[in-house]
Parts: structure tokens; sequence; C-alpha cells
């Protein structure tokens, strides 16, 4: 066989390898390719109040930045140690962020006439609120013993059979119930419930004149 025939038949040989590895990188693969690798940084940034809320579909709490570390490598993220540290990175670029538990003895909850904040879970629509203060909480007996202890209020129908007046008149608790409510962290300090107003009273503020 002539010399130049062979070295041009290896040469095909090795462009049509060549051809065929263009194709396996192809955008179609490529796009699955993009689509297995996970969101680099889940956290937003919430500045009104300082802190970074995670927006994975089983978090949507607010996380200290000294917590970040443990936070992704926890099942639900499972993140490598270099995206850790590329998001931990990316987190220490934000000025202002409350970095640890003493940090949140400054956090301010939002009003209670505020509405929901939608990055955080979806309201709890079934808590009871204390009158007096802010404090929220789902049990009964709780919200009676906080108001007991805190305020000084004493359950007149725990001292046996009221009077006929008073029995013709309904009792004022010293709390409300059904308060809409979320939550900013899962841990303490700041683990309590805040409350929220209602969508329905959204829609009525905004259903306003604009005068
Ligand atoms: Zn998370
Ligand atoms: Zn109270």
């Amino acid at each position: 066989m002539d010399a130049s025939v062979s070295v041009q038949r290896v040469w095909s040989r090795i462009s049509r390898r060549i051809i065929g590895f263009v194709a396996s990188i192809s955008p179609a693969n490529h796009s699955i390719i993009i689509a297995i690798i996970p969101i680099m940084n889940p956290f937003i940034h919430l500045s009104d109040y300082r802190v970074i809320v995670c927006t994975g579909p089983q978090c949507k709490y607010a996380v200290l930045p000294i917590h970040v570390d443990s936070h992704l490598s926890d099942v639900r993220h499972n993140y490598k140690k270099e995206q850790q540290e590329q998001v931990i990175k990316e987190i220490s670029q934000i000025e202002g962020l409350i970095q640890d538990t003493r940090g949140l003895e400054s956090f301010v909850f939002p009003k209670s006439t505020s509405p929901a904040i939608p990055k955080l879970n979806a309201p709890k629509t079934d808590r009871l609120k204390c009158q007096l203060c802010e404090y929220v909480i789902c049990h009964r007996r709780l919200i009676q013993e906080h108001c007991r202890t805190i305020h000084r209020w004493e359950n007149e129908r725990g001292k046996g059979r009221p009077s006929y007046k008073k029995r013709q008149t309904t009792p004022e608790w010293p709390w409300i119930s059904r308060v809409y409510c979320q939550q900013f962290f899962k841990n303490r300090p700041k683990q309590g419930f805040f409350k929220v107003i209602r969508e329905e009273a959204v829609d009525e503020r905004d259903l306003e004149p604009d005068i």
C-alpha cells in the first residue's frame, strides 16, 4: 500500500472519532450535564432584617452565617466542601448581616400589622396571640400559662361556679385565636412565631382608595 494512502486512512479514522466526540457534547447532552449541578447559593438576603434565608424547598427560614457550613452539609442539601466554601465566601461579602447568636439580640421582628414574608414558610393559621404583648403560641394551655406568669392574669373559671351575672357574659380572654404567623429562625433565641396580617387583609388594604 502507498504510504500516502495509509496516512490518509489513519487521518480519516481519527477525524471520524473527533466528530463522534463533538457529537457526544451536543447541546442536548450539555443541558443534561447542567441540570444535575445543584444551584450554588440557595440563600437570599433580606436586607431589612439583616439575615439570609435558605430558599431550599424544605427550609425557607433564616440561617446565621456561622451555621451555613453545617446547614449545607445536611442531607437536605448535601453540598460538597468546595461548594460550601464558595457559598460561605459569597455570604461573607454581604455587609451588615447578623453573624451569630449574640448578634441576634439586636434582631427586631416585623410589626404585627406587616404582611407575610413570601420567602419564609407560608404562615400558620391556627396560633394564639397574647393581646398584651407579641407572644404567639399554638397551645391554649401555654398561652394561659404565659398570661398568668407574665401578666398576672387570673382565670376566673378556675375558681368554682361563676356568679349568674358572669355566666351571662362571654369571658374576655387576654389572647386572640386563629392568628396568622410566621417564623424566621428554627433555633433559639429568636425561634418564636410573629404575627402577620391575613392575606384577605392585604387584599383589603390594596383596595383602599389612593387619595
Ligand atoms: Zn436549606
Ligand atoms: Zn403577653
